[in-house]
């Protein structure tokens, strides 16, 4: 079973209420099994964006991190609790690989926005990359992928 962020697929759980539809991975959804760790937090549909605050989804994983909206709410809670959601998932389900939407705060697999709401981006992963990187899933973004290389990771982990 391959795991993708559920709003690459076009389902509209981003924080202002739209997807990140993503034809090429759309093409292949049927292999595909959508989550949306902010969802499964609990948070709202639509809600505030959030972003990192003094590091990745490592440090946030470390509590040496926060993740706040932009309201300067703290809502690390709710994405710790999506990411171990989604990792209870991955674990039901042996999954080894996931596809999920770069530069997010729970789903960027190497960059993220800096926590200063201003579209700049740091080098680290968002809380639920964090968490499935460190228990040995590979994680790739939509961006990283083509058609060949998706045709390839299709093969190699559909389950029918
Ligand atoms: Fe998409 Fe992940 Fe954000 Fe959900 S948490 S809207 S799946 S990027």
């Amino acid at each position: 079973m391959i795991l993708v962020s559920s709003c690459l697929l076009g389902n509209k759980v981003k924080y202002n209420g739209e997807s990140n539809d993503n034809s090429l991975l759309r093409r292949y959804g049927r292999y595909m099994t959508a989550i949306c760790p902010e969802a499964l937090g609990g948070l709202t549909i639509p809600r505030p964006p959030a972003e990192l605050q003094n590091g990745d989804g490592n440090d946030v994983l470390a509590g040496t991190a926060r993740v706040k909206n932009k309201l300067g709410e703290d809502v690390t809670k709710s994405f710790i609790v999506g990411a171990d959601r989604v990792m209870d998932f991955v674990k039901k389900h042996k999954i080894q690989v996931a596809i999920l939407k770069a530069n997010s705060p729970s789903c960027g697999n190497k960059m993220i926005y800096d926590g200063t709401f201003s579209g700049a981006k740091i080098s680290g992963q968002g809380v639920t990359a964090a968490m499935l990187i460190r228990h040995g899933v590979k994680v790739y973004s939509e961006k990283e992928l083509n058609e060949d290389t998706l045709q390839r990771i299709v093969a190699m982990f559909r389950e029918e």
